[in-house]
């Protein structure tokens, strides 16, 4: 089940540069620091466990036990972040009702670092959307998608850099072409920029002019497009990139059992998840930083 691959070559001067201040001679050298990285996608307003007649998702998934899981994982490794890739909104009657409400004060209890928006998150318009706002005490990235003429306008960041154990972890967010999938009147002047391009760019700022340790993709473009390989898609992103450490991704509610690696633009690997849908899983991904070695990581999806 679990496995440790090397994702990349991180020299010491790399791993050295987040945890500004301390000299060679405070590691021990073998302490090595662990990032747990959490994720779902597509959650679609599933707050209640499927019930014991749901087929094969019977007794499965619910954000109480997704709780109690976070939970104990944090318990396990403080030094955890939860994402979430989009379409929080959608799918049960608690979004017709409460319109997101309830959604965004749930993932505030799980105290939720950083999500990015899915096409769904559209669903009651961009009014919608940003009337929940207040409610969310995480934050939202997305890279490509330019609201400065809409409601959302400073709501969300391009990217967010968060510091754990010294470890500087940068997540940026991608979403998916509106046009052709969401009425215009519901996203109204939101200007959506080619994902390839941003995500060069974030990639090569996090990387480079921010000094990330880790750089994580959040993103809802979906999975893979093997009837259109010109679709972009997270597989396409990971490809024409390069310094993207980790793809978490989401839409196509595409269930892996542990992240693809796939190359990157430099022939360094990149990791892919996604984890299905509806809250039925949660991602685990642990990063380990060892001065002077390669970045490594495991990665595995738990059951909900
Ligand atoms: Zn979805």
């Amino acid at each position: 089940m679990k496995r440790r691959h090397f994702i990349q070559k991180s020299t010491a001067a790399t791993v050295l540069a987040g945890v500004g201040g301390l000299s060679l001679q405070s590691f021990s050298p073998s302490k090595t620091k662990k990032i747990t990285i959490l994720h779902t996608n597509d959650v679609h307003s599933h707050i209640d466990p499927f019930g014991p007649e749901d087929g094969r998702n019977a007794n499965k998934g619910g954000v109480a036990r997704r709780a109690t899981l976070v939970e104990s994982i944090r318990k396990e490794n403080p030094n955890t972040l939860l994402l979430d890739a989009g379409d929080i909104f959608q799918g049960t009657p608690y979004f017709n009702y409460y319109g997101g409400e309830l959604e965004f004060k749930l993932m505030s209890m799980l105290k939720y670092d950083v999500a990015t928006i899915g096409n769904h998150d559209f669903d009651n318009g961009i009014d919608g959307l940003y009337a929940q706002i207040p409610h969310a005490d995480f934050e939202f990235v997305s890279a490509n998608y330019d609201f400065t003429n809409t409601v959302m306008d400073t709501h969300v960041k391009p990217y967010k850099i968060i510091i754990k154990d010294g470890i500087k972890i940068g997540i940026f967010g991608l979403g998916i072409q509106l046009d052709g999938l969401v009425n215009k009147e519901m996203y109204k002047e939101t200007v959506y920029h080619n994902p390839i391009e941003i995500a060069q760019d974030m990639s090569r700022i996090l990387k480079e002019e921010q000094s990330c340790d880790l750089v994580i993709c959040l993103s809802h473009l979906g999975y893979n497009y093997k009837n259109n390989p010109n679709k972009v898609s997270d597989i396409t992103v990971a490809r024409a990139t390069k310094d993207i450490d980790l793809i978490i991704g989401g839409h196509t509610h595409t269930f892996l059992p542990k992240p693809t690696i796939e190359k990157n633009s430099v022939g360094k690997n990149v990791l892919v998840n996604q984890v299905g849908c509806f809250g039925l899983y949660l991602g685990k991904i642990d990063f380990y930083f060892q001065p002077g070695k390669e970045v490594s990581s495991d990665g595995t999806s738990i059951i909900v």
